[in-house]
């Protein structure tokens, strides 16, 4: 599997992480002077950003320090707004202990994100492919 797949899939179904991004608005490969942000996630009132940072393999402290490097930006960069700024890091596995970082969470491919997912027919939620009904009980 590719990080660019799991960015597709996300990048058009963001509620698979969260059930309050259905309304966000996705902007991928956002470009920042200190990288790129694989996927920025905006509400609707401008008040709420996510930084969503994709890694095919296990998590590494070297991806933390990559997506805390964005977050630190960001955090700057809305000082003394109401904006508020969290992330996810999304990886294979983890042995990371990240319970200090209030602002990120931490989701795994398969276990927390299908790799692969199936568009309901009824109602066009996407949902992981080894499920055969689909929530709004439309069966696949
Ligand atoms: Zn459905």
């Amino acid at each position: 599997m590719l990080e660019s797949e799991l960015e597709d899939i996300l990048e058009i179904h963001p509620y698979l992480l969260d059930p309050s991004f259905k309304k966000y608005e996705v902007l991928r490969q956002k470009k920042i002077y200190k990288g790129r942000i694989d996927l920025f996630l905006i509400s609707k009132d401008k008040l709420n950003v996510t930084i969503i940072e994709i890694k095919r393999d296990k998590l590494t402290l070297a991806s933390v320090n990559q997506i805390k490097r964005y977050y630190y930006y960001y955090n700057r960069k809305y000082k003394g707004t109401q904006v508020e700024v969290s992330a996810y890091l999304i990886g294979l596995s983890s042995s990371l202990d990240i319970s200090r970082l209030k602002w990120l969470k931490v989701k795994l491919i398969d276990k927390d994100i299908p790799r692969k997912v199936k568009l309901c027919p009824k109602c066009s939620t996407a949902f992981d492919y080894r499920v055969f009904t689909c929530k709004c009980g439309f069966r696949v």
